[in-house]
Order: C-alpha cells, then sequence, then structure tokens
C-alpha cells in the first residue's frame, strides 16, 4: 500500500531546495521575502493554516507577519489594511486567509490586492492571465498538484483527467492548467460539481481523478476505475476522543479505493504540504520580479 502513495513532502522538499539558490541572490542584495497575511476571526482550522504558513517562511528565512482582526471587523478597515500593504515595499506577498466571516465580500477584498503581489493567485488579473495561457501567479494549491505530477512523472497529456469540485481557488485553476498547452497538460478535462448528475458515471470514466470537495468518503471504491491516478485535494475534520479532539480525511475512501488505484495522494501528507511549498515559491517570485 506504502508504494501506492503520492507523498507530498519530498516534492515540497525539492521546491524548497530551488528556492534557497534563489534565496542566496536575493539576501546578497538586503532584500527578505516577506508575505503578510489577514487573519479574520477566530477559525481554528484558518488558525493552524497560517500558523504553518509562519512555520514554512521562518525555516527558510524568509518573513511573514500576521494581521489579525476580530470576527465583527468592518470591510473598509480591511480594505485600508490591504491599500497599507500594497504601498509597503518591505511586502512582496499578501493573502487573504478565507473563508472569510459572511458578512465581508471576499471578491471585493481580494480584488483590492496589487495582482503584483497576489501570492495566492487569486486576483482577477491573475486568474484571467491563467486562463488565456500566460500564467503570473498560480494559485497554490493546484500548482501544487501541477508539481506533484510532475515529480512522480505522471504524464497526462491526451488522457481524461475528471476533476470533483469548481472553486476557483481549486477546481477552476487546475482545469485551467490541465487543459491548456502547457508542460503538464494537454489533457481532456472533464469538471464536475454538485449539480452534475450521476457523478459516478464520470469519476468511473477517469485516467487521473481529482478531488476537492470537502466531504468525507464522497469518493468509493465503486466510483473508479482500475488503475485511476487520484490527487485527492479535500481536507475534512472527524471529531474523535483523541487528546487533539479530531482527525483528518481526505473526499476520498482511502481504504476502500487504494487497492483499485494505481497511485493516490493521502491525506494528510499529499496535496497540503505543496500548498505551503507554492506559496513560499510565490513570494519568492515576487521578490524577484521586483528586484529584476
Ligand atoms: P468549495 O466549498 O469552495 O468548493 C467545493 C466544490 O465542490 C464546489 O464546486 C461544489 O459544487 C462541489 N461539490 C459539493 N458537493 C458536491 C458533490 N456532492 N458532488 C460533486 N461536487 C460537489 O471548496 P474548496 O475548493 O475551497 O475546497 C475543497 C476542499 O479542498 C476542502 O476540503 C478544502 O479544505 C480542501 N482544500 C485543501 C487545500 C490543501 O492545501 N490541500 C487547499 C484548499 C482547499 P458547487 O460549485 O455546485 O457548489
Amino acid at each position: 500500500m506504502e508504494n501506492k502513495k503520492l507523498l507530498g513532502k519530498p516534492v515540497a522538499e525539492k521546491i524548497y531546495l530551488s528556492i534557497t539558490e534563489k534565496l542566496q541572490k536575493l539576501h546578497l542584495n538586503s532584500i527578505i521575502p516577506k508575505l503578510s497575511v489577514i487573519l479574520i476571526g477566530n477559525d481554528p482550522s484558518s488558525k493552524i493554516y497560517v500558523n504553518s504558513k509562519k512555520k514554512a517562511f521562518t525555516r527558510m528565512k524568509c518573513k511573514s507577519e500576521i494581521h489579525h482582526f476580530d470576527e465583527n471587523v468592518l470591510e473598509e478597515h480591511v480594505i485600508n489594511l490591504v491599500d497599507n500593504l500594497n504601498s509597503d515595499n518591505t511586502v512582496h506577498g499578501i493573502l487573504i486567509q478565507l473563508p472569510l466571516p459572511k458578512h465581508l465580500d471576499s471578491e471585493k477584498i481580494i480584488k483590492k490586492i496589487n495582482p503584483k503581489k497576489d501570492v495566492d493567485g487569486f486576483h482577477p488579473e491573475n486568474l484571467g492571465n491563467l486562463l488565456q495561457g500566460n500564467p503570473t501567479f498560480i494559485p497554490c494549491t493546484p500548482y501544487g498538484c501541477i508539481e506533484v505530477l510532475k515529480y512522480y512523472n505522471i504524464n497526462i497529456k491526451s488522457k481524461h483527467v475528471v476533476i470533483v469540485g469548481r472553486s476557483n481557488i481549486v477546481g477552476k485553476p487546475l482545469f485551467a492548467l490541465l487543459s491548456q498547452r502547457f508542460k503538464i497538460g494537454n489533457a481532456t478535462v472533464t469538471i464536475c460539481h454538485s449539480h452534475t448528475k450521476n457523478l459516478s458515471k464520470y469519476t468511473k470514466m477517469a485516467d487521473v481523478l481529482i478531488v476537492a470537495v470537502g466531504k468525507s468518503h464522497l469518493i468509493t471504491d465503486n466510483m473508479i476505475k482500475d488503475g485511476v491516478i487520484i490527487l485527492d485535494v479535500g481536507i475534512n475534520r472527524i471529531n474523535d476522543t483523541s487528546q487533539k479532539g479530531y482527525y483528518i480525511v481526505g473526499d476520498v475512501d482511502f481504504d476502500r479505493v487504494v487497492n483499485k488505484a494505481s497511485v493516490i495522494t493521502p491525506v494528510p501528507g499529499g496535496i497540503g504540504p505543496m500548498t505551503i511549498a507554492m506559496l513560499l515559491y510565490n513570494t519568492v517570485k515576487s521578490a524577484e520580479n521586483k528586484f529584476i
């Protein structure tokens, strides 16, 4: 079973190694890549993600700062901070930790970020560039999926990739990446969502199945064909009686599909570590862009 796992850690380490050389050049010119994270409210998962990002930046000797607002913050206060960070020359990346409380318009706030500092790649200008085949900042989780495919020599050209989930941060950018004339691309891509009738009709057709929904055990063994390659992006918390109080699973019923699939990313330990690695990669790229 172990040899079927596409682990994210070695892929992430390779990315960190590639960043090291870039960082040395930047440091020689007194530039230290810096990420500013805006965290709103007290969502426990968001706090964990933000702290993991901070840890990775510290480890790589990059800077990161967290601006933490109260749950009820006014939208104009958040936008004022974004404006200030846009004009702060020491800040190379701005990230709004999603999801935001319901009274805040995440699309409006993201649009205020200077696209040159949009290291999450969610600004319409960056998403538009990606769709036109000229990516600037590629959203981190889809970028992480691409790097996993690259690292494990998985050729998707002319294959049928089925993506379940069509969010702006995972499903749609993945569609844009995998369907275009990129090195890791040229696949035939089907995208499914909550209104897809008979989901398993499509998942069974997949040579490569990528699932980003947020529902544990959504994909089971009777929904896939033999030999399928699976990337499970989902992260779901299941409460238990452990000290932590929960454990994490993906959207795919790992134990049931693992014998049928040829390879699969585990949760945790698959795509998760890649998201942070690509965030660091994008932030270093932003610092380099400014320097060049
Ligand atoms: P969203 O909630 O924004 O999107 C979920 C998507 O799944 C929607 O397109 C929705 O369809 C679709 N969907 C919901 N139910 C079904 C169903 N029964 N059948 C088919 N499609 C369905 O989630 P995100 O894209 O933000 O995240 C998805 C998952 O990935 C989450 O578990 C999240 O935690 C995880 N994630 C993991 C990351 C990582 O670092 N590994 C990073 C980002 C996210 P519709 O559009 O019709 O509503």
